[in-house]
């Protein structure tokens, strides 16, 4: 650290991001990308605009935002896009929290809250999971405080209903409830629809996963228009520009090859499926995710040794040290040669250890 570090972020401590090596051929099983390319309209139309990047992108993201408006039903006022989806929840954590509105967030979720709190200076409160690493709603009835839920819920994989999370913003109609639909594509269902009911609900999504472009940097949030105005207000204070060219084409073709992007997320929950029941049969248990990964633990070898062991074969996998979860191992759902490998490893794995 310089000497000349802010005080107010020489105590942060940042996200730790998911290994991206470059020097070894992994598996990669570790960050939850799609093991499908873009389609192919989407990286020809990425490399078209290529040819008007001597001009600023749009700041509005009109086209997108109007195809995306269509795609959910919504109006185009009721949308905003932004750098990946960590941007939105940036944005949510700045214009809507203080030390006169804290946050709260379950005790084990995506680890990004708690660091957009402290870059914030947010107090914030977690609230811990049930024994099954459930979320139980009724510890969210009139809490008071700014809630912010992924559903499906991460590294757990395990959703909510819509009527539960209704039931939660309904409950705190003087604070508003992010909730972070990055794994929604996958088997959860989703609550767009709330917004039209409720002005304290922001929905974000992503298409870092279930839409393959985790490389465009692009997700979005959706909330009643005043929401978006306020979120809108932050994005032009801090970067106006904040959807480049490409991603914008990009993500325009991702939405008008919408089928293709439900196929992919349909083959994915089914090798999940596939694979949580050929991991039974070698003694792990892993929980109801529906999302593109798997979150299991053996019954008898750690959660580090295996992601250890897994790693000298070749296969990355995302292990979280926190006492509560540490017997556990995050798996990416890939495409099923990933997955026979996967379980072929595993195999061997756990029969040198019987
Ligand atoms: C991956 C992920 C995100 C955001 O990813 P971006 O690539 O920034 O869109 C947000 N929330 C959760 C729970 C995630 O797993």
């Amino acid at each position: 650290m310089s000497r000349f570090f802010s005080s107010k972020y020489n105590k942060l401590t940042p996200y730790t991001p998911g290994e991206q090596p470059r020097e070894r051929q992994f598996i990669k099983l570790n960050t939850n990308e799609s093991p499908f390319e873009p389609t192919e309209h989407m990286k020809q139309a990425a490399s078209q605009a290529a040819s008007r990047l001597q001009l600023y992108p749009d700041p509005e993201c009109k086209k997108l935002n109007k195809i995306a408006a269509e795609h959910f039903g919504i109006g185009s006022d009721e949308i905003l896009f932004t750098n990946g989806s960590d941007e939105i929840l940036n944005f949510a954590f700045m214009a809507f929290c203080d030390c006169e509105h804290p946050a709260v967030f379950p005790d084990i979720t995506y680890g990004f809250y708690p660091v957009f709190a402290q870059l914030n200076g947010i107090p914030y409160e977690t609230v811990p999971l049930k024994d099954e690493f459930t979320i139980d709603v009724e510890d969210y009835i009139g809490i008071n405080k700014n809630i912010f839920i992924a559903n499906p819920n991460a590294p757990t994989g395990i959703a909510l209903s819509v009527n539960d999370i209704e039931r939660i913003v309904a409950s705190n109609r003087d604070n508003i409830v992010v909730i972070d639909e990055a794994y929604v594509d996958f088997g959860a269902e989703s609550c767009v629809p709330l917004i039209k009911k409720y002005d304290n609900i922001i929905v974000t999504q992503t298409f870092s996963k279930s839409r393959s472009a985790a490389g465009a940097r692009l997700g979005f949030g959706i909330a009643c228009k005043e929401l978006i105005a306020d979120l809108n207000t932050v994005k032009y204070s801090t970067n106006p520009y904040n959807i480049n060219g490409l991603t914008m084409a990009l993500g325009i073709a991702a939405f008008e090859d919408d089928a293709k992007i439900k196929e992919n997320c349909r083959i994915i929950a089914h090798n999940r499926e596939n694979t949580a029941a050929r991991l039974k049969k070698l003694g792990f248990s892993c929980t109801a995710s529906s999302t593109n990964f798997i979150f299991a633990k053996h019954s008898s070898l750690s959660g580090m040794y295996i992601y250890e062991k897994l790693r000298e074969n070749g296969i990355l996998v995302r292990h979280f040290s926190s006492d509560k979860i540490g017997d556990y191992n995050r798996i990416t759902v890939g495409n099923s040669e990933q997955m026979d490998i996967l379980v072929k490893t595993l195999k061997s794995i756990t029969e040198e250890n019987l």
